[in-house]
């Protein structure tokens, strides 16, 4: 949903009709959307809520499974160019995001909150059990015979750290 943003009047513009955006990857669901559109000179605020669900990939076991995200939307936006020095940062909580020309890309805006929202590391659960280093069984469906070191969540990070650390 592109938005001139000349067009837009002080009363601005709600959006609730989660049809009228989309995402780049079209298996991004998006639930629900209320957003507030509102300008102010040539600054424009957004802040609503959005809901999705967005499939992901198991860091350590590779299943697929899908995150909800509920994220509360509150961001302004201002022209591009625009340099740092012109953007006020830290005064407030509002994140700040760009809008091109007299362009706002609403779309762009949700997807960039949504992806802001899911995890760095996604897990299918807390304690996923990940794959067997040895034979490549996922050990959340079933206990292999290779005897691997201790399975205990806890320990999982840890792993995980080992994995990361560059050799
Ligand atoms: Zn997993
Ligand atoms: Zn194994």
């Amino acid at each position: 949903m592109i938005i001139r943003v000349s067009d837009l009047d002080e009363r601005g513009l709600t959006v609730d009709d989660r049809t009228a955006l989309a995402f780049a990857d079209p298996a991004w669901r998006l639930e629900s959307v209320v957003l507030r559109v509102e300008p102010d000179g040539r600054e424009v605020f957004v802040q609503g809520r959005v809901r999705a669900a967005v499939p992901q990939t198991c860091g350590r076991c590779a299943e697929t499974f899908v995150t909800p995200v509920d994220v509360d939307v509150d961001v302004r936006l201002v022209p591009r160019p625009a340099v740092a020095d012109d953007v006020e940062l830290g005064a407030d909580d509002l994140e700040v995001d760009f809008y091109e020309g007299d362009l706002l890309d609403l779309s762009r805006v949700v997807e960039a909150e949504t992806t802001l929202a899911l995890p760095m590391k996604p897990l299918c659960r807390p304690d996923c059990h990940g794959l067997c280093p040895v034979c490549g069984a996922n050990r959340n469906l079933s206990p292999c015979a290779c005897g691997a070191p201790s399975t205990d969540p806890r320990l999982a990070p840890l792993r995980d750290l080992a994995v990361r650390l560059p050799r």
